[in-house]
């Protein structure tokens, strides 16, 4: 690599062999558009397909600026972004999807925001295409941690978005446990900005994400940047109690000074009650135990991805 590049464009690829020739007949126009110097650091996911190998020979015809992380396994998007994050030479940092959702032509639209002074700039998709309730679940997810957290966000599934130097920095050096680059970002952020960005269906292929594997995502995003969820809980569970008091109250109010409820007074009224103060306690415990596996997961400071193979010019 001659000089240092102004800018790094990060993707994660994971399974994209149908999406990668596309992917570069689009993005590098324009790049080279752009009149700055340009790095783009591919990290390869633990790709099952040919990735890896379209990556490699990508990297033999522009050595320049394609530069290729390749992990022994899949460990995930956000980590593929991370261990890209570590090694950038950018000034500005824009990460990108492999399956062209996020249209690469987009790319000046957050630079010229990022000119503008901003040292993040997140994007939100206009006229989304995704499925119904992809679309909706992830409304109603922002709805949530919108209020929960103290991060502003229009749209914090989008994952074009842009970044100077010192927001990455920021990110890599909290060796970020919790999976969520975008919103640890704005955390880090003294000038957030936001622009609309169009859309696009997923060019080829399934979605890498599982039902199970957003709901995941969602709940380390709640639980990982606040404690709103343990102290709504404890909001809840006194109120709880407090109703169940009052409830026990009244019942006894009702059997011995009215003389009433003579027959359904007593064991069933008492199983409701402790049924519903035991699954009060179980949602207690889950939530705990989210908190005790994130602070496991800290303390035990394992590496968190392992990297194969690096193909680049110094
Ligand atoms: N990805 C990855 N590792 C994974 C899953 C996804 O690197 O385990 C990459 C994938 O190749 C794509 C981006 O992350 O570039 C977004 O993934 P996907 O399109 O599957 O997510 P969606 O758009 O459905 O949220
Ligand atoms: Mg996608």
């Amino acid at each position: 690599m001659s000089a240092t590049p102004q800018l790094s464009i990060v993707i994660p690829v994971y399974n994209e062999e149908l999406n990668l020739p596309t992917l570069f007949a689009r993005l590098f126009p324009v790049l080279d558009g752009l009149g700055r110097r340009y790095e783009v650091v591919f990290t390869n996911d633990g790709s099952a397909d040919r990735s890896f190998q379209l990556l490699q020979a990508q990297h033999k015809a522009r050595p320049d600026v394609v530069r290729v992380i390749d992990f022994n396994a899949n460990y995930g998007q956000h980590m593929a972004i991370m261990a890209a994050f570590e090694r950038v030479r950018g000034e500005v940092i824009v990460t990108l999807d492999a399956d062209l959702q996020n249209p690469p032509e987009e790319i000046p639209k957050l630079l010229a925001l990022m000119d503008e002074g901003h040292d993040y700039v997140g994007a939100y998709r206009v006229d989304r295409q995704d499925s119904f309730f992809r679309t909706y679940a992830s409304k109603l997810i922002n709805f949530v941690r919108e209020r929960t957290t103290s991060i502003k966000m229009t749209d914090q599934g989008c994952m074009l978005r842009a970044y100077n130097r010192a927001v990455v920095d920021a990110i890599v050096r909290s060796g970020a446990i919790n999976t969520f680059i975008p919103a640890l970002a704005y955390s880090f952020s003294s000038k957030p900005g936001e622009v609309g960005v169009k859309h696009e269906e997923r060019h080829a292929g399934v979605s890498n994400y599982s039902f199970y594997q957003l709901i995941r995502l969602n709940f380390d995003l709640i639980t990982g940047f606040s404690l709103a969820p343990l102290q709504y809980f404890t909001m809840f569970a006194m109120l709880s109690s407090a109703g169940s008091l009052g409830l026990v109250a009244l019942l006894f109010y009702r059997r011995f000074v009215l003389n009433l409820d003579r027959e359904t007074f007593g064991v069933f009224t008492l199983f409701g009650i402790l049924f519903f103060l035991l699954s009060v306690a179980m949602i207690g415990i889950g939530l705990i135990g989210e908190y005790v596996g994130r602070t496991y997961q800290v303390v035990r400071a394992r590496q968190r991805y392992h990297v194969r193979e690096i193909l680049e010019t110094k």
